[in-house]
Order: C-alpha cells, then structure tokens, then sequence
C-alpha cells in the first residue's frame, strides 16, 4: 500500500488515504467536529495534545497498512489502548501531525487451549474481558490491576503492567508466551507462540513487552493461564511498623509458600483519605495504626484449609507483635468490600487534589530505611507535606505519593515543588539501589529523568536498538527515550 504513496504526503491526502484503508467512520478528526478529547487527553488529565487523526483499525493487515502509509507520508504515531496508562504515554502530542492509533476495535479472543494453558487474544481486549472469557473455560488469568474494567491486554503488555498478583504470578512479561506485532516499517511478526521453551536466538517478545509503543505495535497475544484456586481468602490486618510489615510479609511467605498471592501496603494518611471521600467503604482499623496491610491466600485445596492456614499465621503475627489487630473476609463479597478500599485509594487521592506520583521499586529489605529517611527530608523540605504511600510490598513497589500540605493549592505546589520533589526521591531511590518506575513505565512523563538513573551502557544500547527497529522514530517519539 505505502508503494502508492509519495514522500511527505501533504496531511489531508493521508487522511484520505486512511479513511479508504480503515473505512470513514473509523478515522475521526477534529475537523469533522468530532470531540477527540477522550483519545487526546491522559488519564490524570495532565496533557492534553491534538491529533491530526485517530485512527481505529479493526484487523492487523489495516494496522499494517496504517502504519505502512504514515510511515510514507513521514507522520509519527501514537498506539493507544484503553488510555489508562500514568506517564503521559498514549496521549498525542500538540503539533497537531500525529496519528492516534487506538487500537480498541482488536478485541477478539482468537483461542482458548485448555490444555496448553493458552489462550490467544487481540490487543484491544479488555484486561477484565480477558479474566472473564478465561473463568469460563474453567482457568485463571492473573494479571489483575484497579484499571482492569478499561485498560487493555496490549497495554498491559506494552507497560509490562504489575497489580496486585505479580508477587505469585509475575508481572505481564512473565503471562505473555507469544507476540503479533506490526512493525515500524508495517511489517507483521507473527509471534504468537504458545510454547514454554524456545531458544532460538534473541528474545524479541521480551523487548517488546514494556516497550512503551515505540519499538512495534502489539496487536496480538498469547498468554499463560492458570489453574483456578479452590479459595480465596482475604485477611486485613494492622501493624505497628513498616518493619513489622516486612517481617510479616516474610512469615507470611514462608506459611503459605506460593498460596499468598498478594500482600498490599497502606499508610494511615491514604487510607484517611478513603475514609474521608468515600465514607461508605467502611475502612476497617486504619485510625488505630501507622499502616494496614492487605493479604491474600489462594489455596489449592479449600476454604477450611485457608482458613486454618490463614489463622494459625495471624496467632504467629500476634505473638510475635507483627500483628496488632485483623479481620479475615467471611465471605467473598467482604473480601471484594476490602480490596475495593485499596484499589479506591488513587481516586481518594485524585478527589483530595493535584499530587506528585511516584512508583518505585527497592529492595523489600531497605523499604523501612528508604521510607523513614525519605519521609524525614521531604518534612524538612516542605513542612507540613504529606505522604500517600501505598502499594504492592511483596514485590518491594510502592506508591509513594506526595500531596500538598492541608490547605494549600494543589496546582501552586506542584508547580513550585514537583521537580525538587522528584529529584529528592529518584535520589534516594538510587541509593536504596532501587528504581525509578517499578510497574507505570516511563512515557514522557520521566524520560528527561531517566538519563540520570539508568546506567549509560544500558541506555546506549537502548538507542542503537531504537534506531535499528525504528530508524524514521515514527513510533511514539519522545516517550522512554528523550531525543
Ligand atoms: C486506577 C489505575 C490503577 C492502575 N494500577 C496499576 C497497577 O496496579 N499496576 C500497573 O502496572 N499499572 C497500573 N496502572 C497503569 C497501567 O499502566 C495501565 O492501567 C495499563 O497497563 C495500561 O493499559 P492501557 O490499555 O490503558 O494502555 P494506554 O494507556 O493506552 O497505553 C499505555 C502505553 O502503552 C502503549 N500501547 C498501548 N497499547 C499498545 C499496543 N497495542 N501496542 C504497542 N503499544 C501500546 C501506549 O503508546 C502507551 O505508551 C493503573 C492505572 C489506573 C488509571
């Protein structure tokens, strides 16, 4: 198709030219006075750009052709999935030359193998579209994240997402076997392997998850299933310390090996919140303790088995005061009720004002060290600060997230506070040997930072890899990599 298509095709006639490939109804511009601000602004509402079109392919070979003619006619291009993503990644910029490509109306899910543990799905899949068609056939889908009723499986995958399970079953590089992509010069992979070993050269899967959208355009998968747990079970319990947390979170290990499949942090500042903009969500114990700790057994054989596994690890806790109070859910929809509170912090968060986010990883051993010195030099910093810190402490991530002193403009402190603010965090961050995005990625939101905090080698040949995969930089320039 792009063989057709002259260089530096003025914009109108590749507008055109997109409509006869995708269809009209599913090229949408501004000019046709549709309003584009759902594609064109991010999640936080932090950026908002303008494109010359959003694209909406329904099939790989349109991807492929889409990308072949924007290729030709020299216009970048933007993959965008369910757009829930943090860091300013799926949004165009506001040169008004971009592509949007949403790549939503790819939402088959092509095959289920029972056998294999498989199944086959299109990128635009919903991530809860996914779990769900994987609970019919009987199997689980693990990957599980507060976004999950509209960010998509090629985000995911394009962010290498995290949530709440990666502690048992790793983050979506670890749920991916196989890859269709389409490349920067609309080229198609076909990668879709189901297969558990292959080593047969360099593992181009691996380099596409966590991409970000600027090294190839996802537009299939398949993924690892699980089999379903016989139980469930939730306990909510609080602790003294965030060293105690840690030393629960060991016993907790060592009690229920690879039952526990989740095991959440939550400082009383953002449980407060929950609890003052959302007040029917009830949450338990957080006003009598410095943090809350969120646990879940999955067990192969029973509830009666969970249970008993779940409360002689609770008595351990208490004698050895990791614990100081708990309630274990009694049914599932008490157990849903509890992670509702969790996953609702963010938009506690978001309704008490503008803050500055961080997703961090450390070395779960350092977490106390880190917290308790980060803590003391952002109150020396900007008295009064104060601190959401939340998140998945099993896999050493935290939200640790810094909201304006009560009181304050939230728009005036970031502005005034948030470039400090960061590089007093990323800093300690880098010496706690940890990283400065644990599970969001970087899009364009921490790109500048990331020369400063990724090591020069790997950077360089983060480059020579765009260059070779993407020598135009048609695929979401400007995101990962700074120019
Ligand atoms: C309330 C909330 C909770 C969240 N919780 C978590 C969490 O616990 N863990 C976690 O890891 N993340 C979390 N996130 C952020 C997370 O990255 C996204 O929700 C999700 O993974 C992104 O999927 P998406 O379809 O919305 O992607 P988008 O936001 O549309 O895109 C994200 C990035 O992927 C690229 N991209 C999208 N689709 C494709 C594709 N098919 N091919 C190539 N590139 C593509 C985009 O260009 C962009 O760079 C949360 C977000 C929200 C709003």
């Amino acid at each position: 198709m792009s063989a057709d298509l002259p260089e530096a095709l003025p914009a109108s006639t590749l507008v055109g030219h997109l409509r006869r490939v995708v269809g009209s109804t599913h090229v949408l511009t501004q000019d046709g006075g549709t309003d584009l601000s759902a594609w064109e602004q991010d999640w936080r509402k932090r950026a908002h750009g303008r494109a010359l079109a959003v694209v909406r392919p329904g099939n790989t070979d349109e991807v492929a052709a889409v990308v072949q003619a924007c290729a030709a006619a020299g216009h970048s291009i933007v993959p965008q999935g369910g757009n829930t993503g943090l860091v300013v990644g799926s949004v165009p910029d506001d040169s008004g030359s971009q592509v949007l490509l949403s790549l939503t109306r790819l939402n088959r899910v092509r095959a289920i193998d029972p056998a294999n543990l498989t199944m086959t799905v299109e990128a635009g899949c919903v991530l809860q579209a996914v779990q769900d068609a994987a609970d019919q056939a009987g199997l689980l889908f693990p990957l599980s994240l507060a976004a999950e009723g509209s960010c998509t499986i090629g985000g995911n995958l394009a962010t290498n997402a995290g949530g709440t399970q990666v502690l048992r079953y790793g983050n979506a590089r670890e749920l991916c076997l196989g890859l269709e992509v389409v490349t920067a010069q609309g080229e198609v992979w076909h990668g879709l392997s189901g297969l558990r070993k292959d080593n047969t050269g360099y593992d181009l899967r691996d380099l596409l998850v966590g991409s970000e959208g600027t090294l190839g355009i996802i537009t299939a998968a398949t993924l690892k299933l699980h089999p379903r747990p016989a139980c469930r079970l939730t306990a909510w319990a609080a602790v003294p310390s965030l060293d105690a947390a840690v030393s629960l979170l060991g016993l907790a290990q060592s009690r229920l090996g690879a039952g526990l499949t989740g095991f959440e942090v939550m400082g009383q500042f953002a449980l407060s919140l929950v609890d003052r903009h959302m007040p029917q969500l009830r949450v338990p114990l957080w006003q009598q303790t410095p943090f809350c700790v969120l646990l879940e057994n999955s067990d192969s054989e029973s509830e009666t088995h969970a249970r008993s596994q779940f409360e002689q690890l609770l008595e351990s806790a208490f004698e050895d005061g990791l614990v100081t109070d708990a309630v274990v859910a009694e049914s599932l929809q008490q157990a849903h009720g509890l992670w509702h509170i969790r996953e609702s912090i963010p938009l506690a968060q978001a309704e008490e004002g503008l803050n500055i986010k961080h997703d961090i990883s450390i070395p779960v051993s350092r977490i106390p060290a880190f917290c308790a010195e980060t803590d003391a030099l952002l109150q020396r910093e900007i008295p009064g600060v104060r601190l959401v810190n939340f998140g998945h402490l099993g896999d050493g991530n935290l939200h640790y997230n810094v909201q304006a002193p009560a009181g304050d403009d939230p728009g005036a402190f970031l502005r005034t506070h948030e470039e400090r603010v960061n590089t007093l965090v990323f800093d300690q961050v880098a010496q706690h040997q940890g990283s400065i995005s644990a599970e969001h990625g970087v899009g364009s939101l921490k790109a500048a930072k990331l020369p400063h905090y990724k090591d020069p080698v790997a950077l360089t040949l983060m480059r020579q890899i765009k260059q070779a995969l993407d020598p135009q930089g048609i695929l979401n320039p400007g995101r990962v990599l700074s120019p």
